[in-house]
């Protein structure tokens, strides 16, 4: 069983491209393991407590728990269009999940790696997480440009610095996997600092919208020691026995908590291990940063609903690679589209099927088996998804340039030469030869294309069976 995750979304605001992004590589490998045969658990959901939400639900007017009903909804939604496909949607309002996360600290809490004392500091309301003076700056949050609040109360912490050697251990030794390197470093290198980890808050008094602690009815669980708790809720939720995870995927802003807090929490619990976190890097949008004061955060259905789905889901994967930063732009994807899609994977598609009508192919078992491409498999379970449409795309043009350099047509012209003259000719043969390869071809980058863009594959293999072309990706005018 390969157990896929992305992070949970926190659900104060719609989904946006970073969110598509995650979903939609996960998505792929799942959807890519599936159709070796492998048994897949691949998990999706929302983070739906903490005074982010509180606030948000307050905004509006209405109940935290209507407004993450209505988010919850609206993140579903979105994944089917952008065919996304998980097994399960976890939300963390979901009493399953409540109670899990109450039973797995209370255990935390018998064994003493839970214990109270005064916090004083600072609080993000947008981080949604105590900070120190070293991230302020002119006093304010980085990221969200607010001053944060002055906090003094008792609350629960955990004995993060217990676990500290454990979880360098780990890590150091790839038990712990974290790629790419850059990310690992950057972990280990948080943990040797000055004064290592500190225990951490995982309560608070004076937020209401949260899991009560079981023993303490007057807190409620910090956001994060809740929402961590997902990927093993979801499974006694669901009955899967899948536990660890193969593969959690995230985003660079999350890696903090699911590097150090959650190991440290999966050891105080006894839990194994995920085997690995893969964090991929952020989005500019034409060059510059995506931020709600710059007005340019894209909506993914957009984007699908213009170009496709499938279009934008190969697009985001293609354009760079997996792990890094990289840009967003229309312009880009209308290039890429127009050339790979329309020219390359199109054109293939239209002409070969031209042909087989035009010279009466006949279709065989021979012309549909799929040969497999080790490059391409090594490439994916990597997740060098940019390498593995580079190769895809390598493929396809090879066969476009094949029918160019091979000319079927003139093969045919010769043949009928040949035959009125009265002369035995192998061009038969090289003719049959020349259809078996662009056939399984097309097979073949059809297989492996589906995890990218599932809906078009099944519109090319309905192509490829009813041996009708009709355009597929019609070029878009700039
Ligand atoms: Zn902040």
């Amino acid at each position: 069983m390969k157990y896929i995750t992305t992070p949970i979304y926190y659900i104060n605001d719609k989904p946006h491209l970073g969110h598509a992004y995650t979903t939609i590589a996960a998505d792929v490998l799942a959807r890519y393991y599936r159709n070796r045969g492998q048994k897949v658990f691949f998990l999706v959901g929302t983070d739906e407590h903490g005074l982010k939400v509180q606030k948000a639900a307050e905004k509006e007017g209405i109940e935290p728990k209507a407004f993450a009903d209505k988010m919850a909804a609206l993140f579903q939604e979105t994944w089917k269009k952008l065919d996304v496909g998980c097994d399960f949607f976890i939300r963390t309002t979901d009493t399953a999940h409540e109670k899990y996360v109450k039973d797995f600290a209370t255990k935390l809490y018998r064994k003493g790696d839970i214990y109270k004392d005064t916090y004083r500091g600072l609080y993000c309301i947008g981080c949604e997480a105590y900070i120190q003076d070293d991230d302020l700056v002119d006093g304010k949050c980085l990221l969200h440009n607010q001053a944060p609040q002055k906090i003094e109360e008792d609350v629960y912490f955990f004995r993060l610095s217990k676990y500290q050697e454990h979880v360098k251990k780990v890590i150091e030794t790839d038990i712990f996997r974290i790629e790419p390197k850059e990310r690992k470093n950057e972990v280990l290198g948080f943990i040797n600092q000055e004064g290592g980890l500190k225990d951490v808050a995982i309560s608070r008094s004076k937020v209401k919208w949260g899991i009560p602690l079981p023993w303490d009815k007057e807190h409620v669980f910090y956001v994060w020691f809740d929402a961590l708790l997902n990927y093993l809720s979801a499974l006694k939720i669901t009955g899967i026995k899948a536990w660890p995870p193969d593969i959690q995927l995230m985003a660079k802003d999350v890696l903090r908590f699911h590097a150090l807090l959650w190991p440290a929490m999966l050891s105080a619990g006894e839990e194994s291990l995920p085997k690995k976190i893969f964090v991929h890097g952020y989005f500019t949008i034409e060059g510059k940063k995506m931020s709600k004061t710059l007005g340019n955060v894209i909506d993914p259905l957009r984007v699908a609903e213009k170009y496709g789905t499938g279009p934008l889901r190969y697009f985001l994967l293609r354009e760079f690679p997996f792990g890094e930063d990289g840009d967003y732009s229309d312009k880009n994807l209308i290039k890429r589209y127009n050339s790979e899609l329309a020219d390359d994977l199109g054109n293939l598609l239209q002409r070969t099927l031209v042909m087989i009508n035009r010279f009466k192919i006949k279709v065989t078992k021979k012309h549909r088996e799929i040969r497999l491409n080790g490059i391409i498999e090594d490439k994916i379970e990597a997740l060098d998804f940019q390498g593995a449409l580079t190769e895809i795309n390598r493929t396809i043009k090879g066969a476009n340039a094949f029918i160019d350099k091979e000319k079927p047509w003139e093969l045919v012209d010769n043949a009928r030469k040949s035959k009125e003259i009265g002369l035995e000719t192998d061009e038969k043969t090289r003719f049959d030869e020349i259809f078996v390869h662009l056939i399984s071809t097309l097979h073949q980058v059809a297989y492996y294309l589906e995890p990218f863009m599932p809906r078009e594959v099944l519109e090319i293999q309905r192509q490829l069976k009813n041996l009708k072309p009709e355009p597929i990706f019609p070029k878009i005018k700039k």
